[in-house]
């Protein structure tokens, strides 16, 4: 036994507070035997004052009060704290009643302990676990936890300071939900750091006023840090730069322009198709079967695929318009393949005026149109050089949190897991948050 001396601690009652682990509580007992470990605690501190009169108080009555707590040795546990009430014997003294409170050990607005509330906010929000994976290595219910994470982590991603300037502010839309019976369609805007690649917030909607509140709730001078707006080709966001920073370089984001380039060969395909067959694409339809082939960039299509994709229009593009469409959608990419801003103003005109065309299929002059009246927040890519990967990582990053979450009905749920995420918040201050 002398070995056993130095650091390790040989009281029983000691070592059980150790393995609990919680300050100033006393362990008054433990229930084994069903699946959840309950351990059963009391505050130490036996004496407390009137909060009105300071009068030491009597004890009224003490009950004891369930919250769901951290896993101990693999087995979820239970933490049974026998909360006392407190009465003031004065008796004119307005006060009464009050339960005593310890945030350090649970908020009474919570069902879970605090260290398992930010516990699971980390697992859910950094780590983009589920809330069902992570109530079903906790032992309790969905609720218990995503309310812990939408406390815990509105109260982090909300922290002055999470963010600074900004030098090259993206706004960009994003389906939040699809619901009801219509699957109607329900989007938010994300308002981004594209140089830093962080989520600054989501506002409901994609029509300007929210964005618009949002950026004017920064104040003027964070406002005119912003040297780049960037946006994809929406007319409400370019009025809301307009409105609120009037001096910063308005950037259309090259995802978005080849996108719409690519939707309007998609939708000239599906035209001739019908307009040619009568009918839907049917999957042996020549243009039904190198609908991938079209929008895939041509660089990465083989010689094998090359040889497919003009076989296919020879037999299903009688007039050629969807293969005009597609070295429309080509000359919108080569757009970006050099980086002269006087070179791309240049390009931008040149190929906009061939594509309004009255020649053209329908779809290429309504591309055209819509590189004409973008023209100039085309060509600014090239000045700006703000690269368009954070905004479509943070996409991708939301994108994950949606599957995890398998979609979300709440937008405050939305918002904040979101920003756990994808919003760089500061994760050394999540054991400093109380919920008061
Ligand atoms: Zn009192």
């Amino acid at each position: 036994m002398e070995r056993l001396r130095g650091s390790l601690e040989c009281d029983p009652v000691r070592m059980c507070e150790i393995l609990v682990g919680l300050p100033d509580v006393e362990v008054i007992g433990l229930d084994a035997s069903g699946l959840v470990l309950e351990v059963h605690v009391e505050c130490r501190r036996a004496r407390t004052g009137c909060p009105s009169c300071g009068v030491v108080a009597h004890i009224k009555d003490q009950r004891p009060v369930r919250f769901v707590d951290l896993p101990v040795a693999g087995r979820p546990m239970a933490l049974i704290w026998h909360k006392r009430r407190w009465r003031c014997p004065d008796v004119d003294c307005p006060t009464g009643s009050w339960t005593e409170e310890d945030e350090r050990i649970a908020s009474s607005r919570m069902a879970i302990t605090t260290r398992a509330g930010r516990w699971v906010t980390e697992q859910v929000g950094r780590c983009a676990r589920s809330v069902n994976e992570v109530a079903v290595e906790l032992g309790c219910d969905w609720h218990t936890v995503n309310d812990a994470v939408v406390a815990y982590g509105a109260a982090l991603v909300d922290l002055p300071g999470r963010f600074g300037t900004v030098d090259a502010l993206g706004l960009d839309e994003v389906l939040f939900v699809r619901e009801g019976p219509y699957h109607l369609q329900y989007f938010s805007t994300q308002i981004v750091d594209v140089g830093r690649g962080q989520l600054l917030d989501v506002v409901p909607g994609r029509k300007g006023e929210n964005p618009k509140a949002w950026l004017e709730a920064q104040g003027r001078e964070w406002l005119d840090a912003v040297c780049f707006a960037t946006l994809d080709l929406s007319s409400p966001y370019r009025a809301v730069f307009d409105a609120v920073i009037p001096n910063a370089t308005q950037v259309a984001d090259p995802f978005h322009v080849v996108k719409l380039a690519n939707d309007k060969l998609d939708e000239c395909r599906r035209r001739v198709q019908n307009e040619t067959l009568g009918h839907r694409g049917h999957k042996r339809d020549p243009l039904y079967r190198c609908r991938r082939l079209l929008t895939k960039a041509h660089e990465r299509i083989d010689d094998h695929g090359r040889d497919k994709l003009l076989g296919l229009l020879r037999a299903g593009d009688p007039r050629g318009e969807v293969a005009t469409a597609w070295h429309a959608k080509e000359a919108v990419r080569e757009l970006y393949a050099h980086r002269d801003p006087a070179l791309a103003l240049q390009w931008v005109d040149e190929l906009s005026a061939d594509m309004v065309d009255p020649d053209q299929p329908v779809e290429v002059r309504s591309l055209g149109r819509t590189l004409k009246r973008w023209r100039l927040h085309i060509a600014a890519w090239h000045t700006a050089q703000v690269s368009n990967g954070p905004t479509e990582a943070i996409n991708n990053l939301i994108k994950r949190v949606k599957r995890a979450a398998f979609g979300f009905t709440n937008f405050r749920n939305y918002r904040v897991r979101s920003l756990l995420y994808a919003g760089k918040p500061d994760w050394a201050q999540l054991n400093l948050i109380g919920l008061v």
